[in-house]
């Protein structure tokens, strides 16, 4: 009975996915003096983010990395070998400024900068999107239509609060929601209902604050009902060493809590789990990639 229920839960492939910024790029610490220093900040999200691959390559396990346009240009062989090891890389955007903060054509330039340098980079189409800090939110609903006239096919920017206008079904992550320019898939990020109260599920600081037990057992719990859990990390959440920032108290504790631990869970959670890349763990946006790729469009061709 045990053995059948272990042999029904390791067939849930999950979705392992990184952000990757710099340390000093994250919204809990933005201002537009320290903006002006990204250049002359040391830069840590090279060296992390190798560390990453190299624990993929042990646990031989391929991964989505939503990658920034600036990071991107000042890292090109970083993101180079990301995809000639077969990860996936899709955009985080180009300069980490929160949609709530832009305007439509902001956004636009910057959804479209970000992944015409990527497509450049890895000569591959960029197919997916995740926004700083999750901001697609019921206050930028042009966000998601500017997504898919850009040329993406699935957003990843959206606990699971967004009502979906369809799902694709009850065995995945991935909800199709139809926009006034066409359908777009949603990653949705789950929450988990505890005594009424929406929570959201392990990744980046809540992977951090939780013991990695509690973690387990949420990925369990998703995998009883064969539902696809997506799992996120930045480069720096396995950086203890970083140079720490000035920043609010509850900032500070947010971003620096428990980064000597979280390699370490990482390892646990590879072990325990089956992880893909969005691209690949779900199928519905397999098929898409493929098609698109089929087609023959060349990267960056959506905008000539
Ligand atoms: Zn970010």
């Amino acid at each position: 009975m045990a053995s059948d229920q272990q042999s029904q839960e390791a067939r849930v492939l999950h979705v392992l996915s990184f952000d990757v910024e710099e340390h000093f790029q994250v919204s809990a610490f933005w201002s537009d003096a320290r903006r002006q220093q990204w250049d002359r900040l040391e830069s840590r999200v090279e060296q992390n983010t190798l560390r990453l691959s190299d624990l993929l390559a042990y646990a031989e396990t391929k991964a989505t990395f939503f990658v920034l346009g600036w990071v991107a240009e000042r890292h090109p062989g970083l993101i180079k070998a990301l995809a000639k090891q077969g990860h996936e890389i899709a955009s985080h955007g180009y300069g980490h400024e929160l949609v709530s903060n832009q305007t439509e054509s902001e956004f636009r330039d910057d959804v479209r900068r970000s992944k015409c340098i990527l497509e450049e980079l890895t000569g591959k189409m960029v197919f997916g999107y995740r926004a700083p800090s999750f901001s697609i939110t019921d206050r930028t609903p042009w966000a998601l239509p500017i997504l898919v006239e850009e040329g993406y096919l699935y957003d990843s920017s959206i606990y699971a609060r967004f009502q979906p206008s369809k799902k694709v079904g009850m065995q995945t992550c991935a909800q199709e929601i139809m926009t006034t320019a066409g359908p777009i898939f949603e990653i949705a990020l789950p929450t988990a209902n505890l005594c009424g109260i929406q929570l959201p599920t392990p990744g980046g600081g809540y992977f951090r604050l939780l013991p990695y037990s509690a973690s387990r057992m949420f990925l369990r719990q998703f995998e009883k009902t064969g539902t696809q859990f997506v799992m996120y990390l930045h480069p720096w959440e396995i950086d203890p060493d970083q140079p720490r920032m000035e920043g609010s108290v509850i900032s500070k504790l947010r971003h620096y809590l428990n980064l000597e631990r979280t390699e370490q869970r990482l390892q646990y959670l590879l072990r325990d789990f089956a992880f893909a890349p969005v691209a690949d763990a779900i199928q519905p946006i397999r098929d898409m990639c493929q098609a698109r790729v089929q087609g023959g469009a060349a990267p960056c061709a959506v905008f000539g």
